[in-house]
């Protein structure tokens, strides 16, 4: 099943994808949160689903992120070689884990707003993978039984916050509208595999980030298990996975957005997201 979330920011009712053609699914009365994803609520939608005839919504529509706001946005840094590599730093031996506030949580094809003062403001094409069920002391073998959906996620990330003004990388990566969700939430069955799934970015037409998933250092059964170890993972929780090589920061010289860019990003089977950038006002 493919989730949507459309309508005005704030005031997003629910959808799914079928086909081609996007329904609405409000009058199955709940949002997609953790309460829903807690209890079985893609079961429940499905059967919904079966039993009533859905109205189509009109493909002009802005969507919103494909997940209510989550309780938390857990990041894994540098989890490509290449991208380590090109951001000077070592390969780690274990995941580098960092936090986004949720509040930089935007639709997918909602405009990218430059924060005050921004310089170095980057791009991260990512895989995230949705928790389903509560994960805690979850084993790697076990692991993918805790995920409830895959989706696009571009982690932006202002690079002078995050990394020239101390403290850990958490102010660069927090700005609102730094986290376009979507366009869609798919679940596990709508992904053959995911540890092989191309990803890329485009900046103004140009293809800077072109990766596989196959590139992991650490694939999604070990970052889940790994993350349980330190923190109870909620379900509808967003985990980001990290983003490949390409990224502004990585080139020679560095490339920063401005007002005016347009970043365009996907994933196989997880469709594309667009975002314009725009200064602050
Ligand atoms: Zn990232």
């Amino acid at each position: 099943m493919k989730l949507i979330r459309y309508g005005k920011t704030g005031q997003e009712k629910t959808g799914v994808i079928i086909g081609e053609i996007s329904y609405d699914t409000s009058g199955f009365g709940e949002d997609y949160d953790e309460v829903f994803f807690a209890s079985d609520g893609i079961k429940r939608l499905s059967d919904w689903i079966s039993a009533n005839d859905l109205k189509a919504i009109d493909s002009g529509v802005r969507l919103g992120p494909p997940v209510a706001r989550p309780s938390k946005i857990v990041c894994i840094g540098l989890n490509y070689r290449l991208h380590a590599i090109e951001s000077g730093m070592e390969i780690p031996k274990e995941p580098v884990v960092f936090f986004k506030a949720t509040s930089a949580i935007v639709g997918p094809n909602d405009d990218m707003i430059l924060p005050k003062d921004a310089t170095k403001a980057d791009w991260e094409v990512e895989l995230a993978v949705v928790i389903g069920k509560k994960a805690s002391y979850v084993s790697e073998e076990n692991a993918l039984d805790y995920v409830g959906g895959y989706l696009v996620m571009n982690d932006y990330s202002e690079r002078a916050f995050q990394l020239e003004r101390g403290g850990n990388w958490v102010k660069g990566k927090s700005c609102d509208t730094f986290a376009p969700l979507g366009p869609f939430l798919a679940t596990p069955d709508e992904i053959e595999d995911v540890h092989d799934l191309n990803l890329w970015l485009k900046l103004n037409g140009e293809t800077v980030q072109n990766s596989n998933t196959s590139d992991f250092i650490f694939n999604i059964p070990k970052v889940i298990s790994y993350l349980s170890n330190f923190m109870s993972l909620l379900p509808g929780d967003v985990i980001s996975t990290g983003t490949p090589s390409g990224v502004g920061m990585g080139m020679t010289p560095p490339r920063y957005l401005q007002a005016g860019d347009v970043v365009e990003l996907g994933i196989d089977g997880l469709g594309s997201s667009r975002q314009v950038v725009k200064g602050h006002h």
